[in-house]
């Protein structure tokens, strides 16, 4: 089969003729449709996340068909489409007895991170990953869920715990994780304020529901702007998708007291004002991907028609490189999918 693999770090993944994966009893092999592409495989291809050794077939935002099944295989037959929650964990540690499987204390591991991805024609997968595709969704718009939208959810949801009401600043939110925060924020009834550069991006967060934008390159200060627009209540949440400093420095200030901060985007060189913190008990949330019944929850709002994928461009197996390009330029508004014939 053609799969797309990082044989060195740094360097540009090779277009290649592999093996089709083996599965286990348990396990399934999906004939991959369509792959999600984001920063994260970025990252993968520079070295800068725990991954498996080297070969390494990435990406963990996979929709697909079923193309055969393991012999224990009890609950998805040949035919079925499916989408995949990328976390294999064990189910019987003390995190994923309550819910939080993403942050396992034996994670067996992530596909397209640990084991191989859906940059290929098949992959294999535990059947415990598989989430049914509903028929009226395409495999494009299926794949970008476990992740722009599940992270987006996972962090909203259940780290933030954003109500009816709050005022919630969405920081880098014109981009493919930020418009879906933007829209999963509405639904849950709070006040959105998008902050972003360019044109392009503060439309696009105005046509999916942000009450409030800012260009924050044309108002660098613009915490005193949140404070302005909120009758100096500031805002409840600053969720922050970007890797940019003074960025993050100015949403601690347009926090009211009391208020979180949750780092969407994440480096080992984010700083962070503890004095500043302490001052205003602000709470500082990491987040980490979504689980798969909060995948679940993304797929019914999306088939209910409250959240929208959205989708920037679709490219093909062999355009990666230049699409993985696209992505550290900033360039697309939206999501980025490989589609896989
Ligand atoms: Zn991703
Ligand atoms: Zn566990």
């Amino acid at each position: 089969m053609k799969a797309m693999v990082l044989k060195e770090f740094t360097k540009p993944l090779v277009l290649t003729e592999v093996k089709e994966p083996t599965y286990g009893p348990r396990e399934v092999l999906l004939k991959v449709k369509a792959a999600g592409v984001c920063g994260t495989d970025l990252k993968i291809r520079d070295g800068l996340v725990p991954t498996k050794e080297l070969p390494l077939i990435p990406g963990h935002e996979v929709a697909g068909v079923v193309a055969a099944i393991g012999n224990e295989v009890e609950s998805f037959r040949e035919g079925d489409e499916v989408l995949v929650s990328f976390y294999i964990p064990c189910q019987q540690c003390r995190n994923c007895l309550c819910g939080r499987q993403t942050i396992c204390e034996q994670l067996k591991g992530r596909i397209g991170f640990e084991f191989d991805g859906g940059f290929a024609e098949y992959v294999a997968v535990p059947e415990a990953c598989l989430i049914p595709k509903p028929k009226e969704l395409s495999f494009q718009q299926a794949a970008v869920i476990p992740d722009a939208l599940g992270t987006c959810y996972h962090a909203l949801v259940r780290r933030a715990q954003v109500k009816k009401g709050d005022c919630i600043v969405v920081l880098g939110g014109g981009g493919g994780l930020g418009l879906h925060a933007i829209q999963i924020a509405k639904g849950l009834g709070a006040v959105v304020i998008g902050v972003d550069i360019t044109e392009d991006k503060l439309r696009l967060m105005q046509t999916y529901g942000a009450d409030f934008v800012i260009d924050g390159e044309q108002d660098p200060f613009w915490s005193k702007t949140v404070s302005a627009y909120t009758h100096g209540l500031k805002a409840d949440h600053v969720v922050n998708f970007i890797t940019h400093q003074p960025s993050i420095d100015e949403g601690l200030k347009a926090l009211r007291k009391g208020g979180n901060l949750v780092l969407v985007a994440y480096s080992k060189e984010f700083k962070f004002d503890a004095l500043w913190g302490h001052l205003n008990e602000i709470d500082l949330l990491s987040t980490r991907a979504a689980t798969k019944e909060e995948i679940g929850a993304c797929l019914k709002l999306v088939t209910e028609q409250k959240v929208q994928p959205v989708l920037d461009k679709v490219i093909k197996l062999e355009e990666l490189n230049e699409g993985l390009q696209l992505i550290k330029d900033g360039k697309l508004k939206g999501r980025l999918v490989v589609d896989i014939e």
